[in-house]
């Protein structure tokens, strides 16, 4: 814990925290250290973890990075944080990040944006951009983030570590801001997969709090990373995914070149046609806007946190504790969704992405019958400059186009780091399985990294 609060301290300047824990943190040290000294220590003993802050934890303040929510005290415990915790992991810290979890570069954040670590002038990614500076810097040991569409794998990708988002519902969402929750999934971030592994296993499970967490048996993913390791897959590569012309040229490269080992070591590589990419990110920002509209109408400022000090009656309350409290990209998203779901559009909008989703899911779930895995670059580009967004929103939306495959398929995906550009930007290669294959999928990224 010392060596953790220390390099916090001389890394402030990233920004990767909102909070420190740190004389709780140390005191529950001692605390596992007794329990050591009686050989009654939980499995995840000394391990430091952050959490995103989008996770409750009880009595601790939780905001999502928005000003709406300033003042706010979680009343209970996330159940994948109280499951860390019952094993003993100390929490060290709440982590910035994108507002409301909406974004890719954690600069919709209140609190100004996260720094990455590999290039200060540049953002770390998003939504959990805090969380994954948190684990380059060797500020945590691992943090606990959440990806909707992305917001494990992208910034575990500009940040050269590796972020996990399981299969839908396999991790309780009780505890856990929505933001769209039919997409919403928490994910570790850490430096090797061994401790994914461990992080899922404890995390996972099904929870009395969630009716839609999965009642499947938990698998034993971290005694199970070897089994597989001499296994020869067949693997498949969507073309369009290298052929996009977005795609930075070192990024294609350096995934043609893990192409070129994984044939190397045995393994079939295929190219393969998906015809539905360019319908990928309108249904998911057409699906969890709608999503979000309805999951941020509970912050009124008569409930949580902000309330404006101009309001003259009921009405102008909300009117202006939302006006004030919410940001930008917030507010866009919220218009959005109101607008697709309102009366006159539903068909037009919301009824069409709920199909189109469910053909995106079946034909990804059918090539998944065809192949043991798909792997595509996990962003198509390295992390850009602070700032340095296009002022286009549907060009930034557009950056998510590979990570929200498997957020609309509910599958699980990893990001894995496959190398560095020239200039030392961390490359992220995602690699996607079946619904439940998450041994598998770990084993695998095991044997890649
Ligand atoms: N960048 C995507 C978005 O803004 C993903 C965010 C997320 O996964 N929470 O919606």
């Amino acid at each position: 814990v010392h060596y953790y609060l220390d390099n916090i301290e001389r890394k402030k300047h990233l920004n990767a925290y909102l909070e420190v824990y740190a004389a709780e943190a140390l005191a529950k040290a001692d605390e596992v250290d007794q329990k050591l000294a009686h050989g009654t220590a939980g499995r995840l003993a000394g391990m430091v973890l952050g959490l995103k802050d989008v996770l409750a934890y009880q009595g601790h303040s939780l905001q999502s990075s928005s000003k709406i929510l300033t003042g706010f005290k979680s009343l209970f415990t996330a159940t994948a944080v109280q499951r860390l915790l019952d094993e003993d992991a100390i929490i060290i810290g709440r982590q910035n990040c994108d507002e409301f979890a909406m974004g890719a570069s954690n600069e919709t954040s209140a609190f100004g944006p996260t720094l990455n670590e590999a290039d200060p002038t540049r953002v770390p990614g998003g939504s959990s951009g805090g969380s994954a500076v948190a684990v380059q810097a060797d500020l945590c040991l691992a943090s606990i983030g959440s990806d909707t569409g992305g917001s494990v794998r992208q910034p575990a990708a500009f940040c050269g570590v590796i972020g996990l988002k399981p299969t839908y519902s396999r991790i309780s969402r009780y505890g856990l801001i929505a933001y769209a929750s039919s997409f919403d999934q928490i994910g570790p971030i850490t430096r090797s997969v061994d401790d994914a592994a461990l992080l899922l296993e404890i995390m996972a499970g099904a929870d009395d709090y969630d009716s839609t967490a999965s009642r499947r048996e938990v698998p034993a993913y971290s005694q199970l990373l070897e089994n597989e390791s001499e296994q020869k897959y067949r693997i498949g590569y969507i073309s369009d995914t290298l052929e996009n012309e977005g795609l930075d040229s070192e990024i294609r490269e350096t995934i043609q070149g893990a192409i070129q080992n994984l044939r190397e070591d045995g393994h079939t590589v295929e190219s393969v046609d998906f015809h539905y990419l360019d319908y990928i990110v309108p249904t998911y920002y057409i699906l969890t806007t709608a999503e979000a509209s309805s999951n941020l109408s509970r912050f009124d400022g008569v409930k949580y946190g902000y309330r404006s000090g101009e309001a003259t009656d009921l009405l102008s309350m909300y009117k202006k504790s939302r006006a004030e409290g919410f940001g930008h990209e917030v507010q866009k998203r919220i218009m959005l969704g109101t607008f697709v779901l309102s009366a006159d559009y539903y068909d037009a909008y919301y009824t069409k992405a709920q199909k189109v989703r469910r053909i995106i899911k079946e034909k990804t779930e059918e090539l998944l019958e065809q192949f043991d895995f798909l792997i595509m670059p996990t962003s198509p580009t390295t992390a850009f400059p602070l700032g340095g967004n296009p002022t286009d929103p549907l060009a930034i939306y557009l950056a998510d186009i590979f990570t929200v495959q498997a957020s609309l398929a509910g599958v699980p995906a990893i990001s894995v780091p496959v190398g560095a550009d020239k200039q030392g930007l961390p490359i992220g290669m995602q690699i996607l399985t079946k619904s439940f294959a998450e041994t598998k999928l770990l084993a695998f990224s095991k044997s890649v990294t």
